[in-house]
C-alpha cells in the first residue's frame, strides 16, 4: 500500500522537518501537527520540528502548537522534509529551505493544482482536507486523542464545519472515527471556528456593509485596505470567514474578497457555489486552490484586480 510509504520513510530518518503553507490555516496547523504528534508519540528518539508561519492563536489548543517553530532561518538540516496542505513550493514560503536541503521529502496534498513537487507525492484531490487524506497513512490504533483532535481540526476548517460540497462520505467516516476516539468535538467546533473577537465581527460587519454585486448579482465583492486593518488593530487571520458569509448571498454564484497585504498588492480569496471553477480563475493569474476555493496575490488597484477577475469569470459563467 502506497500510503506506507509516510511511516517507512519517518522510520528511516532522524531528523524531520514538517512544513505546511503560508498564512497557515486549520487543516495546515491540523495536518503539521497530526503528524508531529504521531510520530513523536510512536519515535520519541526523533528529532521533529515544524516550521510554520505564525499560526492563528484559536489552534492553541492543539498538542505542541507552542513547539512550531516561525523562524525560517535556524539552518538546521534534516533526513526527512513533510510537506502538507501546500498546493505548491511557493506557497512553503520561506520553509522551503527544508524541502530543498533534505535528504528526501514527501508530499501530501489536496489541492488540484498540485504538481507534484516532493520526493514523493500523494495528491488527493477529492479529500475533503489534507487531514482527511492523513487518516490512510496512519494505523487506527495508533492514533491517540490528540492526534485526533488535530486531524478532526483540519477537516472541520476546510469543510466550514462539514458542509461544503467537498465533504462526502468518506470524510463524515474519518470525522466519526476520531469522535470515537474521545475528542470534545462541540468545544473545538465553538472555539476554533464560531468564535469572533469583537474586532473580528466589526471589521465582517463593515466588509458586509461595503459588499457591492457585479456581473447581474452572479458576483459579489468587497475589499479590505490596510489602514481599515490597522484601525481595527486586525491582521488577516482575523478575516477568515469574510469571502463565506458573502458567498450565501441568494442569487450569487462567486464571492471575491480582497485584503490588502502590502501597498497595492491584495490577497485574493474566491468562492464558487455551482457553476464557476474559480481554481481556473486563480491559477490564471499565478494562484491556486480547489474548483470551489481558490486565492491568489495580485498587484494594482482594487477595481483593476476586480476588473480582472470579472472577464475571467463572466467567460465561464456565458461557457
Ligand atoms: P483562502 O481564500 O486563502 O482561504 O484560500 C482558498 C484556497 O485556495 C486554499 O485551499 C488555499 O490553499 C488556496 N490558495 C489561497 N491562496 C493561494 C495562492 N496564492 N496560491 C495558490 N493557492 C492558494
Ligand atoms: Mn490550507
Ligand atoms: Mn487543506
Amino acid at each position: 500500500m502506497q500510503e506506507r510509504k509516510l511511516m517507512e520513510l519517518a522510520e528511516a530518518a532522524g531528523t524531520i522537518a514538517i512544513v505546511g503553507h503560508v498564512r497557515p490555516d486549520g487543516d495546515c496547523v491540523g495536518s503539521c501537527l497530526a503528524v508531529c504528534n504521531y510520530i513523536t508519540e510512536q519515535y520519541p528518539e526523533k528529532t521533529v520540528d515544524v516550521y510554520l508561519e505564525t499560526p492563528p492563536v484559536k489552534f492553541s489548543y492543539l498538542k505542541q502548537f507552542e513547539r512550531i517553530c516561525s523562524d525560517p532561518e535556524t539552518g538546521k538540516q534534516y533526513d526527512l522534509c513533510i510537506c502538507l496542505d501546500s498546493g505548491d513550493r511557493e506557497r512553503l514560503g520561506k520553509n522551503v529551505v527544508y524541502l530543498d536541503t533534505a535528504k528526501t521529502s514527501i508530499c501530501i496534498d489536496h489541492h488540484i493544482t498540485n504538481q507534484g513537487y516532493g520526493a514523493a507525492n500523494f495528491v488527493k484531490a477529492d479529500a475533503s482536507a489534507t487531514c482527511e487524506l492523513l487518516y490512510d497513512f496512519l494505523d487506527e490504533e495508533k492514533i491517540s486523542k490528540e492526534v485526533a483532535e488535530c486531524i478532526y481540526t483540519g477537516i472541520l476548517h476546510d469543510t466550514n464545519v462539514f458542509k461544503n460540497s467537498n465533504t462526502t462520505e468518506r470524510t463524515m467516516q474519518v470525522a466519526g472515527a476520531m469522535m470515537a476516539k474521545g475528542i470534545n468535538f462541540s468545544r473545538i467546533i465553538d472555539e476554533s471556528f464560531y468564535k469572533k473577537t469583537y474586532v473580528q465581527n466589526q471589521i465582517m460587519g463593515r466588509a458586509v456593509l461595503e459588499s457591492v454585486l457585479f456581473l447581474d448579482g452572479k458576483c459579489i465583492f468587497s475589499v479590505v485596505r490596510k489602514q481599515d486593518m490597522d484601525f481595527y488593530g486586525v491582521e488577516a487571520s482575523d478575516l477568515d470567514g469574510i469571502v463565506d458569509q458573502l458567498r450565501v448571498t441568494d442569487g450569487v454564484e462567486v464571492a471575491i474578497f480582497l485584503h490588502e497585504t502590502e501597498n497595492h498588492v491584495y490577497k485574493v480569496s474566491m468562492r464558487s457555489n455551482n457553476l464557476v471553477n474559480v481554481s481556473k480563475v486563480a491559477s490564471y493569474f499565478g494562484g491556486g486552490g480547489h474548483e470551489k476555493a481558490s486565492g491568489v496575490t495580485m498587484t494594482g488597484t482594487p477595481q483593476d484586480i476586480l476588473n480582472n477577475l470579472a472577464e475571467r469569470i463572466d467567460e465561464q459563467l456565458k461557457g
